[in-house]
């Protein structure tokens, strides 16, 4: 069967003044219909930037460089920007951790919905703000008549959260791409946010890339995770697995950075040092610097992202075999 979404050997350079600079790196993985990965890392790790090449938003000096991207069968690094633009938004939809990335201020919630609508089909008002309703319902705004009269303003940074994904979901799309979705809200409101995704993922069959720095986020939301540091994968597979098993020492440390594995009276370990930037990239493995286990061979050579456990997962670790 053809997968929803294949993204093959991508590579994004930025082109300055004093060369070129690679920020993603080889990047590969795969999505079922209806299927749910995490992108995980920290910051400059490459998620957003592989999120924008999906959907082909890399802004310049960044292009994508090499490799594939393969949507509902068609390579989509491959088309003009008109039909690019009716996929995005429409078989594909993006949420990002800013709802005011998303909703205009001067215009009505309602209003914006319809004109989102009109953009990808040719229906009437009425028919507009009948899904518009629906969709709201959909993402439990109360009182949605007299909600889709109001203002972005009107709402609080939870309900503005909501009603983005509610105009995510306006046409149906097959893959919605949420980047931070919830890093700007409330703990208790992350929650909810998260569970809505997953319900909604799931009575839509919609695929979604879930792009965090929480990897707790993840593992509640998502069947696979690809690990990415310095713009490479650096581990995959399922989720289960690697939350209850990770063999890379990145994603080991990550691990250890969860509140939730805090034991009592122990400290919250974060990873010393930082993300290396793409002007200073350390030789051999990129984490090296940070790796606590690290041998004479890590500052040399790259290691290879290796299959291992009969092709459920990947990891590019020289200890991992
Ligand atoms: Fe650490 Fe070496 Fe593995 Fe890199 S290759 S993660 S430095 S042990
Ligand atoms: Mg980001």
């Amino acid at each position: 069967m053809e997968y929803l979404l294949e993204v093959k050997d991508l590579e994004v350079r930025f082109a300055l003044r004093f060369g070129d600079l690679t920020a993603i790196d080889g990047v590969s993985f795969t999505l079922d219909r209806g299927e749910r990965l995490g992108l995980v890392g920290e910051s400059g790790a490459g998620k957003s930037v592989t999120g924008f090449a999906i959907i082909n938003l890399i802004s310049k000096p960044g292009h994508i460089s090499g490799g594939e991207i393969l949507f509902e069968g068609r390579a989509l690094n491959r088309l003009s920007d008109e039909e690019m633009r009716h996929i995005r938004g429409n078989r594909i939809s993006m949420i990002f951790q800013d709802p005011m990335m998303t909703l205009n201020p001067v215009l009505t919630i309602g209003t914006q919905m319809v004109e989102t609508l009109h953009a990808h089909r040719n229906i009437s008002k009425e028919e507009a703000e009948a899904i518009a309703l629906e969709k709201l319902k959909k993402v439990y705004i109360p009182s949605p008549e007299k909600r889709l009269k109001q203002y972005p303003h009107e709402f609080s940074g939870g309900m503005r959260q909501r009603i983005v994904i509610a105009i995510a979901l306006l046409t149906d799309p097959a893959l919605i791409i949420a980047d931070e979705p919830t890093t700007a809200l409330d703990v208790t409101i992350q929650a909810e946010i998260m569970d809505l995704l997953l319900e909604l993922c799931e009575s839509e069959e919609m695929g979604l890339i879930l792009i965090t720095h929480d990897l707790g986020v993840v593992s509640q939301v998502t069947q696979k995770i690809a690990v990415m540091y310095a713009g490479k994968i650096v581990e995959a597979g399922p989720t289960e697995a690697i939350v209850h098993n990770a063999r890379h020492p990145y994603t080991q440390g990550l691990i250890r950075a969860l509140p939730g594995s805090l034991r009592q009276g122990a400290r919250l370990n974060q990873i010393p040092g930082v993300m290396p930037s793409l002007t200073d990239m350390p030789s051999g493995c990129a984490f090296h610097p940070r790796c606590e286990v690290r041998v004479d061979l890590c500052d040399k050579e790259i290691p290879p992202l290796t299959d291992i456990e009969d092709h459920q997962r990947r990891v590019a670790c020289h200890l991992v075999k």
